[in-house]
C-alpha cells in the first residue's frame, strides 16, 4: 500500500531558530521510526539550511517558490534556490497566496518550473464558499485543469493534490470539513484528473485533506474520509500533537 503522506506547514513560525529547531528535532525522531508515512515539513525558508541533510523519512519542503529561475524579483526564492537548498517538495497554489493575489495561470507556471526543477508539489485547490447546488465542483475542477494544464502526464506522479475548503483553512475558519464530504470532493477530484491525464496518471495522484485537522478529527479524515494524507497547518506547531498524528496514521 502506498505511503500516506503528512506534511506540516508552518507558515510564519516559529520566530527563533532555537524553537525551530526543537520543533524540528521531536518531528525528526518520529519520523525515523514510521514505515507507513512520509512526513513532509515546510519551515519558513529561512530556517531549511539548518535542516538540511540527512533526515530519513523526513523530507523538507518549501511554502512557495517563484516561476523564474533567477534575476531581478525582489524578495522572491525559485525552485532552484530551494532545490539546492534541501527541499525535496513545495506547497503551490496555497490559499494564503491565492488571497494575496496570486492566480490561476501563475499557480501553473509555478508547477511547470518546480517540476523542472525535480522538485515534488503539492497542489492546493480549495473552493471559497461551499453551496449545495455543487456548484464549487465546478470551481474546483477549473482551478485543477487551469493549474495541471500543459503539464505532461509523466510528470502527474510527481504531484499530490491538497484539497483545502478555504473556508475551513486557519484560525478564522468557519467550520471544518467532514470525512464523508471530503470522501465525495475526492472522488469528485480523483474524476477530473482521469479527465485531465487518463487513468494510468490520473488514479495514482495522492489526494490529501488540509483545514482545521487536529486530533480529534485527523482520524477520521483517513479512515472514513479515505484521505491519502492531511494538510496540517497550526496542528503541525505542536510537536506532541503533530507526533501524535504521525502515529496514528503509522498504527492504522
Ligand atoms: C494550511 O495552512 O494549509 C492549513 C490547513 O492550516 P490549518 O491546519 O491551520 O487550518
Amino acid at each position: 500500500m502506498a505511503k500516506k503522506i503528512i506534511v506540516g506547514n508552518w507558515k510564519m513560525n516559529p520566530t527563533t531558530p532555537r524553537e525551530a529547531k526543537e520543533l524540528f528535532q521531536k518531528i525528526k525522531r518520529k519520523s525515523a521510526k514510521l514505515k507507513k508515512v512520509t512526513t513532509v515539513i515546510c519551515p519558513p525558508a529561512i530556517y531549511l539550511p539548518i535542516f538540511a541533510g540527512k533526515n530519513g523519512n523526513l523530507k523538507l519542503g518549501a511554502q512557495d517558490a517563484y516561476f523564474e529561475r533567477q534575476g531581478a524579483f525582489t524578495g522572491r526564492i525559485s525552485s532552484a534556490m530551494y532545490k539546492y537548498m534541501g527541499a525535496q517538495y513545495v506547497i503551490l497554489g496555497h490559499s494564503e497566496m491565492r488571497r494575496a493575489g496570486e492566480t490561476e495561470r501563475v499557480v501553473n507556471q509555478k508547477i511547470k518550473a518546480a517540476l523542472k526543477e525535480g522538485l515534488k508539489v503539492i497542489l492546493c485547490i480549495g473552493e471559497n464558499e461551499r453551496d449545495s447546488g455543487g456548484v464549487y465542483l465546478k470551481f474546483l475542477q477549473g482551478q485543477l485543469k487551469t493549474g495541471l494544464a500543459k503539464i505532461p502526464r509523466a510528470n502527474l506522479k510527481n504531484i499530490t493534490i491538497a484539497y483545502e475548503p478555504v473556508w475551513a483553512v486557519g484560525k478564522k475558519a468557519k467550520a471544518v470539513d467532514t470525512p464523508e464530504d471530503f470522501l465525495h470532493n475526492k472522488l469528485f477530484i480523483r474524476k477530473v484528473l482521469v479527465g485531465i491525464a487518463g487513468p494510468k496518471a490520473g488514479l495514482t495522484v495522492p489526494i490529501i485533506y488540509g483545514g482545521s485537522v487536529n486530533i480529534e478529527n485527523d482520524d477520521g479524515f483517513i479512515k472514513k474520509g479515505e484521505a491519502d494524507g492531511l494538510l496540517i497547518g497550526r496542528e503541525s506547531l505542536n510537536a506532541d500533537h503533530f507526533v501524535n498524528t504521525l502515529s496514528m496514521v503509522e498504527n492504522l
